[in-house]
């Protein structure tokens, strides 16, 4: 069996920073990713624009060099993909970890879909993206209800309910309406988020004033069917005409993963799993969290940005200790 320093669980922006660190120190590491590289950035709409600029995005040091301010999905993905040749990064892709028991010897033993390894600290960096929030109503199972949006041309012609006041939702409903959708938006709230990005917050709100795209504000999907879908508003439950729903509702870490790692999850809400701030370790020791999965169901409170810092605090304890 293979033998690490530092096993780094997720490929994306964040576990890649980590892997930069670890080489950088001279640990021995490897990133298993279960998917393609960078994998939540592949998985995002084809045409969707960072709401950073792209300096906030950058990792190891390396400009990432733009000619507008906001990079886009396909920027990005050359972007973390020449830092991972640049660097020579060791990243194992499609190897989804299933395990990471705790041996009696100190050392962790990482189970993945291809192989086992031992690794004497482990990074968890799973991010948020694999597990859509679900709207628990009867026809969710249909397979015209999607909770991942690629893009727009699909939808030409099409009767399309939109759920959600996010960027995601907005960005949906504005760029399927420009090719011919149907578009309605429903909204729980009284209101888009305030979070919309400022340059597409204009371009929703004229949309909705001129009556192109139709919103139900205060209002929740309560059922599904092949060619309907049912709507409380504030005054009546309605049913339209429907042929696919983007539930856009947003996502959550694998806690079920998270709680097979052993890491301990508190149950108020926003269940941020249990790691000490200033090392980043979890309630396991040399086990350690990174990137956006530390926030829990508030998966606002990290982003890239705010979190590639993580890297260097993780490789510093890591060295400390191994130097004591
Ligand atoms: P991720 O990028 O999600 O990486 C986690 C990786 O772990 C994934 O590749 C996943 O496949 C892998 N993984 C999960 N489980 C396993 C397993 N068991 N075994 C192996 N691999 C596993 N942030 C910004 O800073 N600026 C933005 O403009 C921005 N825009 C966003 C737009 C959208 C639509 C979304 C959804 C998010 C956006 N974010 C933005 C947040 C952004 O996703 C994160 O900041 C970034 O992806 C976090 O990086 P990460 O490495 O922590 O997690």
């Amino acid at each position: 069996k293979k033998r690490f320093d530092v096993i780094i669980i997720g490929g994306g922006p964040i576990g890649l920073a980590n892997a930069i660190e670890a080489k950088k120190a001279g640990l021995s590491y490897v990133v298993l990713e279960k998917g393609c590289l960078v994998n939540s950035l592949y998985n995002y709409p084809v045409n969707m624009t960072f709401f950073s600029t792209s300096e906030k995005l950058e990792i190891g040091n390396i400009p990432f060099v733009t000619t507008s301010p906001k990079p886009k999905r396909a920027e990005a993905l050359e972007y973390y993909r020449r830092i991972y040749t640049t660097f020579d990064l060791n990243v194992h892709l499609f190897e989804e970890v299933l395990s990471a028991d705790k041996g009696n010897i100190g050392f962790f033993d990482v189970k993945t879909t291809k192989a086992s390894y031992e690794a004497a600290h482990v990074i968890v960096a799973t991010g948020f993206y694999d597990v859509p929030t679900l709207l628990n109503i009867p026809g969710e199972n249909l397979p015209k209800v999607r909770h991942y949006y690629n893009d727009p041309h699909f939808y030409a012609g099409q009767h399309v309910v939109v759920i959600g006041a996010s960027n995601s939702s907005i960005d949906a409903a504005l760029e399927t309406y420009r090719k011919g959708a149907q578009v309605t938006l429903v909204i729980r709230a009284a209101e888009i988020s305030p979070r919309v990005k400022y340059w597409v917050r204009p371009d929703i709100e004229n949309r909705i004033a001129g009556g192109e795209i139709n919103v139900f504000y205060n209002s929740q999907l309560t059922a599904i069917t092949e060619t309907e879908v049912e709507i409380k508003t504030p005054m009546d439950k309605i049913r339209i005409q429907n042929d696919f729903v983007l539930a856009l509702t947003g996502y959550r870490p694998n806690f079920a993963l998270l709680k097979k790692l052993g890491i301990t999850i508190p149950n108020e809400s926003p269940c941020i799993p249990n790691h000490d701030p200033n090392t980043m370790e979890t309630n396991i020791k040399n086990m350690y969290l990174a990137g956006v999965v530390c926030g829990g169901f508030n998966t606002h409170l990290w982003f890239i940005e705010n979190s590639r810092i993580h890297a260097k605090i993780i490789i510093a304890a890591i060295t400390e200790k191994l130097g004591a």
